[in-house]
């Protein structure tokens, strides 16, 4: 009887004892947690929801490292269903893979537009707007600005290296045209297809006369570069006359090498000089009558000899002689 009593509680205290193991062991192993969905996808299981909302933290701060204005948002709130799981399989979830997944982005992004084409694309507005001031301090009448978009994802976003070169470009391609200056043509050709071609009439028209008595070409129109006249030789002192009737605008010392030098205004944006000379006999305001002597043959100013300098100019502008020379 006693062995049987006793037999009973040593069995007793042994099924105590099993339970109890087992018991602990199953507390010890599972632990409760949250089931996490968003939007019917399964995330994965955190201890808590404040777990949940650190790691989500986490996330948005990632974002945040990339573009600071971005907006990080989710479609749907999540949904928690209370559960256990075990402390393993807690390790073992992909929780940042599966919620990066479901993170959705805003990106603010600023697009330098030119002539309706988009060039430049950045994520902070003050420098999409510094790149149109620059264009059009480079670019007179440019059509600049800054467009503004949301994006879901940001790809090709503007470097500032890039930026400067493509800002390099759109002002080189704007330049004015620049007209390059027409090589020095020798004499000859000048004479040949010059004789007349582009020749003003003189309001004051009527007689032509060769400016003095020589007729030797000592330096041709063009004869070097730069030399938009033509001088024709004699001796000093020898006579100047006036091409065509005219009021003299200009007598006097020329300091751009002209040295003693007249001008007369024919009319028509017409003027005749008469450089380097020796002698001046007119003065500005006078009238003078086509072939009047106004002045003699010298070299003063820059002259290596006597002779004169005989130069037309239209509008301002020298022309070549030749044109209201020949035929006289
Ligand atoms: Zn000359």
């Amino acid at each position: 009887m006693l062995s049987t009593l006793r037999f009973v509680l040593f069995t007793a205290v042994s099924l105590a004892m099993i339970f109890a193991a087992v018991y602990f062991t199953i507390l010890n192993t599972y632990k409760p947690a949250v089931k996490t969905y968003i939007n019917g996808e399964f995330i994965g299981y955190f201890s808590d929801e404040q777990q949940f909302d650190e790691v989500y933290n986490d996330l948005v701060a990632e974002k945040q490292n990339i573009d600071e204005n971005v907006k990080v948002y989710l479609e749907s709130e999540p949904t928690f269903e209370q559960s256990y799981i075990r402390d393993s399989l807690l390790e073992q979830q992909n929780v940042y893979t599966n919620l990066r997944a479901e993170i959705k982005t805003e990106y603010t992004i600023y697009e330098v537009v030119v002539d309706g084409e988009q060039q430049m694309t950045f994520t902070a507005e003050d420098q999409a707007d510094d790149y149109v001031e620059k264009l059009k301090a480079e670019v007179s009448d440019i059509d600049a600005n800054v467009n503004v978009e949301k994006v879901a994802e940001l790809k090709d976003i503007t470097s500032t290296e890039r930026a400067d070169s493509i800002l390099a470009n759109i002002v080189d391609r704007n330049k004015p045209v620049e007209i390059p200056e027409p090589d020095p043509v020798p004499a000859q050709t000048q004479y040949a297809t010059s004789v007349y071609t582009g020749m003003v009439t003189p309001a004051i028209n009527g007689t032509r006369v060769w400016p003095t008595v020589n007729r030797r070409i000592n330096c041709d129109y063009w004869g070097y570069y730069g030399h938009n006249g033509v001088d024709i030789g004699g001796s000093l002192g020898t006579d100047i006359y006036a091409y065509m009737g005219g009021t003299v605008i200009f007598s006097g010392w020329d300091y751009t090498g002209y040295g003693n030098c007249i001008k007369i205004n024919h009319g028509n944006g017409v003027i005749t000089i008469y450089a380097h000379c020796s002698a001046l006999y007119v003065t500005a305001g006078q009238q003078v009558t086509a072939g009047q002597t106004i002045a003699a043959i010298g070299m003063t100013g820059w002259a290596t000899g006597t002779h004169l300098h005989f130069e037309v100019k239209q509008n301002g502008v020298s022309v070549n002689p030749w044109s209201y020379l020949n035929g006289i």
